[in-house]
């Protein structure tokens, strides 16, 4: 994609037409939160109360997520939220492959300008397009994957909690201990950037072509 910045890409997002969703939405929902934070949750897909807002995570599983970060003293101004795809299906229906496809420029986009140093995937669906890996939440949840500077922490989905039982539940207890390690891991010091050697001339019009 040629976008320079995050608002073009945001701009290009809340007219898409990329796929059936486009029909039956009523706002794309882009994202929330702060996007020079450190942090970064990726969910699923808008429900109804978000495709109503245009924002992620407004419904009683945001309320739930909400609670989380304020129980490791954050907020929603000290990270950024949104989903694997920017418009709700119908139902609440699980998103279709050519959906996530034909979304992920746009997830693809908010990575890469935001740049955040821990990303939180809740859920599989996230949780499979950030690993680029057919894994399953229940066994990945809780360990912390590095990828290229990136720290990835799956989670359980909120909604899988309130619907699995609720605060009364091991998905619960998991999703607090889930917590722990994502604070643990934001309390640690940034990875050292290692100083780049300077390229030699003949070097720098073939590395720039690389970007
Ligand atoms: N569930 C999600 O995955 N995302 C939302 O924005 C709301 C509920």
């Amino acid at each position: 994609m040629t976008w320079q910045t995050l608002a073009e890409a945001r701009d290009e997002a809340l007219g898409c037409t990329r796929c059936r969703l486009a029909g039956g939405r009523t706002q794309v929902v882009w994202m929330d939160g702060n996007p020079d934070s450190a942090l970064m949750f990726v969910g699923e897909a808008p429900g109804f109360h978000e495709d109503r807002q245009g924002l992620p995570f407004v419904g009683a599983a945001g309320q739930l997520l909400d609670t989380m970060l304020r129980s490791i003293g954050l907020d929603r101004s000290r990270c950024t939220i949104c989903n694997v795809i920017k418009c709700r299906p119908p139902g609440n229906r699980d998103p279709m492959p050519d959906e996530i496809e034909a979304c992920r420029p746009f997830l693809e986009a908010q990575l890469r300008f935001i740049r955040p140093r821990v990303v939180v995937t809740l859920g599989n669906f996230a949780t499979r397009f950030i690993l680029a890996k057919q894994v399953s939440i229940s066994r990945v949840r809780g360990q912390r994957f590095e990828i290229n500077g990136l720290t990835v922490i799956p989670t359980f989905h909120p909604a899988a909690v309130l619907h699995g039982g609720g605060n009364a539940s091991p998905a619960f207890t998991a999703l607090q201990e889930d917590f722990r390690l994502i604070a643990s891991v934001l309390a640690e010091p940034p990875p050292a950037i290692p100083d780049e050697p300077e390229p030699a001339p003949e070097e720098t019009a073939e590395q720039e072509a690389l970007f």
